[in-house]
């Protein structure tokens, strides 16, 4: 039996009688539980002939339920989180935990203040050849919407034109930063050639750098979503507000997913009889008994549109199987706003959209927790959509220049999960990273590699797959077992 500590492990033991695989199974796992190296068991359900080489379904979800868990710690260690700036807002998730990121997730937090993209503009230490490249797409695929200010503020054409290049610019900047660019070096920029070997990073932005620059939201999104001027790539993860905790969320969802991911404030509960109240409207199908309003400007990638298509239903994909009509459809679905300059002084472009619904995703967040360590809460359920004038008329109210999705968690009656309400209340920080799809037995999986207890989830108990010694902190509560496994264990790093 391999001893690695810090390797997940799998166990597979045949269901068979001439050689039974179950008693190896059970005596190698009895012996990781002893040894105190968790290990996962995989045994299949109905009894196979030994000459059968085919694996059961059963067993084939147990694999690659494994596989991807465990991928997603392999890629994720000795990778950095960047972290561009210090804390916005005084959010807590922005107030970046290196130890969470060092131990319990193998990576380090490198950080750099947020002048450094000011004297990379002011110095030009950007590939100016891709700068044109990509400004030119920009002006053809990016077309601005609606400025939402009153016309004796707004700011001028000239001010606007010269926010897309700084924008643009700045997108170029934190994408070098991140992982590195081989043109500056050319330039003789040796040490900026390098990157910071970052799987994911976030962005400061408020208060004093929007205040007084164009804000973040053109670069954050571009790098969150699947294509840009380059064409289709793997999307970068990038929290806006510097949330690492949201971007640690995000992260996981894109390596277990290859897909991009969405940030968004958790900012509304509507009761079907608020809706009613303000808009006279009587909520059907999957939006009866209410929903969450999603939205937030910067980190909501562009494929959260849900204008790619998967069996006939909206999807985000990996880049590899978008199509090049399916970009353009993202775009079409895309408008361009000049900031609201009550929030940013400074200007700059996010973007307004709205998601198409019947599209399944799952919600989630870790939080840090005094005395007990990071936990992580998953919410499983599917978009909606509106008629146009409800839409507008709830969408007005707050945020009209950001992009919103109306998310309904599956409900299961009771606990944090009683209803859509109880899933708000319960929910345990400002904002939520969306995955596409129902990945949340995937993250449970992830979750225990990591030592990382789940406090609120809605999946269902038989997609539930730990490792074996879970069972012996508990059967009956399997969350305070998951709770007690984690603590014994203790972080992976
Ligand atoms: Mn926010």
């Amino acid at each position: 039996m391999d001893m690695d500590p810090r390797m997940p492990k799998a166990v597979w033991g045949f269901n068979g009688t001439e050689k039974p695989g179950a008693v190896y199974l059970a005596a190698v796992l009895a012996a990781y539980t002893q040894k105190g190296l968790p290990a996962f068991g995989i045994y299949g359900r109905d009894v196979q002939d030994s000459k059968d080489t085919t694996v059961p379904e059963d067993v084939k979800s147990k694999i690659l339920g494994f596989a991807r868990a465990g991928l997603a710690v392999a890629l994720m260690q000795g990778k950095s989180y960047l972290a561009m700036g210090g804390v916005s807002m005084g959010i807590a998730g922005s107030i970046v935990d290196h130890n969470f990121f060092e131990s319990y997730l193998g990576m380090r937090v490198e950080t750099i203040d947020m002048t450094e993209f000011i004297r990379r503009i002011d110095k030009e230490i950007y590939d100016k050849d891709e700068f044109e490249k990509a400004i030119k797409w920009v002006k053809e695929k990016c077309p601005e919407g609606e400025d939402p200010n009153k016309p004796e503020k707004q700011r001028t054409r000239e001010e606007k034109d010269g926010d897309w290049g700084f924008s643009v610019k700045m997108a170029l900047i934190a994408r070098d930063l991140m992982i590195g660019n081989d043109k500056l070096s050319e330039i003789g920029y040796g040490e900026e050639a390098l990157g910071h070997n970052a799987i994911a990073s976030g962005f400061q932005g408020q208060r004093q750098w929007t205040d007084h620059f164009p804000n973040g939201d053109f670069m954050e999104t571009i790098l969150n979503t699947s294509f840009d001027w380059n064409g289709k790539r793997a999307p970068h993860i990038v929290a806006t507000e510097n949330d690492s905790l949201n971007g640690a969320s995000m992260l996981f969802g894109n390596l277990l997913t290859n897909t991009a991911q969405i940030f968004s404030d958790v900012r509304t509960y509507w009761s079907a009889e608020s809706v009613k109240r303000v808009t006279g409207y009587e909520l059907t199908g999957d939006l009866k008994d209410g929903f969450l309003h999603l939205i937030n400007s910067g980190s909501t990638t562009l494929d959260g549109c849900g204008q790619q298509t998967k069996d006939g239903k909206p999807a985000m994909k990996p880049f590899w199987e978008i199509e090049d009509s399916e970009v353009e459809k993202c775009l079409d679905a895309t408008t361009w706003h000049t900031s609201a300059l009550g929030y940013f002084r400074g200007g700059g472009y996010s973007t307004r959209f709205s998601t198409r619904g019947n599209m399944l995703v799952t919600m989630s967040r870790i939080n840090i927790v005094k005395g007990l360590g990071p936990v992580l809460q998953i919410a499983e359920g599917v978009t909606g959509e509106l008629p146009e004038d409800v839409h507008n008329t709830l969408d007005e109210r707050t945020n009209p220049t950001w992009p919103t999705t109306w998310f309904v968690p599956r409900t299961t009656g009771k606990g944090a999960f009683k209803d859509v309400y109880s899933v708000m209340n319960n929910w345990g920080a400002n904002h939520g990273a969306i995955s596409y799809g129902h990945i949340g037995a995937d993250l449970i999986t992830l979750a225990s590699m990591l030592r990382i207890p789940v406090f609120m989830h809605n999946v269902n108990e038989d997609k539930i797959f730990r490792p074996s010694a879970w069972n012996s902190f508990g059967t009956e509560n399997r969350e305070s077992a998951d709770y007690k496994a984690c603590e014994v264990y203790g972080s992976l790093y």
